[in-house]
């Protein structure tokens, strides 16, 4: 089987979905593995070390998605590009699905079989593959380093002979994965942390890493059955919004990071929350690429309102690429791994388990994923 893998061609695209470390696993599996020429420079690895690896490397890129039997990418194909798949072949990247429905139709017509690893399931045996998760946790991470930087105070408290510094106060909304981390971060670089999410089995986590929950009384939220927030009515996002306003102007970062899987990012920062901060303070808004939950963010940009910074820089794991390829290898590793098959040496699509039930999407023609035909997650 051959495993094809294209440099990534998304603008500011830094990662890389193949390691030489990952490069030398699936070939230990049986596996010929060709790349790009020049496929990790982004994220700091040579084309010497995918050779040494193991890996065949060529320029030729139509030739290279032409010849591939799994075909690996960070991010989805270009439109343009899907015609150059083998039929037969499997595509597995992030795809976006439920925002590309042309594209996804477009691969389904070509006879490619899509993995979305958007839609790897939530469950404990798949956590090793969830790239959703590796690459928010180290979002999460950066959210933090990033409202640091931009803060005009330090995170801890400095007791010296010039006086005392009071540690930083950050509220983080939104506490998935992402929040987590940003939580644990901030609490490492000694900032007072409150959090907040709809979710109420969140507080233990928040509390569990050092930090206070907020607790707003918003009556039923409840969550998905892959533990998703579910978007909240008309009148809570307005009861949440009031509760929050004291906090948001006590701050002196926000981190946003409430998202609902599969829509829009819910606006929870207004421009009248935003009106009561103090100058100097920090908003970072880790929802900016799907649409933000702060009101007048900039897309990957740092804007100034009234002293207030909101930073709406856009795809932080791109951040630190070289750790976020590492992880998102593994993650293609840990999927290859379970459903190859050592006898033939061939990656096997058993449509009657779980996780390629779940992050399945085309195959034989069609569209077959059942979140994407019922139009929700
Ligand atoms: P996400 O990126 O979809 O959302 C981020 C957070 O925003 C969530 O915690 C959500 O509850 C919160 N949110 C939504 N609306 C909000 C609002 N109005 N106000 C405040 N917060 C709001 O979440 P995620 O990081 O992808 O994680 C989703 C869930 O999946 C979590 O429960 C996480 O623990 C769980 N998870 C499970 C596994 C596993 O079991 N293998 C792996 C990863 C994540």
């Amino acid at each position: 089987m051959i495993i094809a893998i294209p440099s990534e061609t998304h603008s500011g695209e830094t990662r890389t979905p193949l390691t030489p470390e990952a490069a030398a696993q699936l070939k230990a599996l049986g596996a010929m593995v060709t790349v790009q020429a020049g496929l990790g420079l982004g994220a700091g690895f040579s084309d010497a070390s995918y050779a040494q690896a193991g890996a065949v490397l060529t320029a030729d890129r139509e030739g290279l998605l032409r010849s591939g039997d799994l075909v690996l990418r960070v991010r989805k194909p270009a439109m343009e590009e899907v015609s150059w798949l083998k039929r037969g072949s499997i595509h597995i990247s992030l795809l976006d699905p439920f925002q590309e429905k042309e594209l996804v139709r477009k691969i389904a017509d070509a006879g490619v079989s899509a993995i979305s690893m958007e839609f790897i399931p939530r469950t404990t045996r798949a956590q090793k593959m969830d790239a959703l998760s590796s690459q928010a946790n180290l979002a999460g991470y950066e959210a933090a380093i990033l409202a640091a930087r931009y803060a005009n105070k330090i995170f801890p408290m400095l007791t010296t002979a010039a006086g005392t510094l009071l540690p930083a106060k950050v509220f983080v909304l939104g506490v998935g994965v992402a929040g987590l981390q940003a939580i644990a971060t901030a609490k490492r670089l000694g900032a007072r942390v409150t959090a907040y999410d709809t979710r109420p089995v969140v507080e233990e986590q928040v509390k569990s890493l050092g930090a206070q929950f907020l607790k707003i009384d918003l009556g039923e939220t409840g969550q998905t059955q892959d533990g998703y927030a579910r978007a909240l009515t008309e009148a809570q996002v307005l009861i949440q919004r009031e509760a929050m306003k004291k906090i948001c102007a006590d701050s002196d970062v926000v981190i946003a990071a409430a998202q609902v899987f599969g829509r829009r990012a819910p606006v929870l920062i207004t421009a009248e929350m935003l009106d009561a901060m103090k100058p100097g303070s920090v908003v970072v808004d880790l929802a900016v690429e799907t649409g933000g939950n702060v009101e007048g963010v900039a897309y990957d940009r740092v804007r100034d309102r009234y002293g207030v910074k909101i930073v709406g820089l856009a795809n932080l794991p791109c951040r630190v690429p070289r750790h976020a390829s590492q992880v998102y290898a593994a993650n293609l590793v840990a999927l290859i791994e379970t459903f190859w098959d050592p006898p033939t040496q061939t990656f096997v699509l058993r449509r009657d388990d779980d996780i390629l039930r779940g992050c399945l999407v085309t195959h034989g023609g069609q569209i077959v994923n059942e979140k994407l035909l019922a139009g929700s997650p």
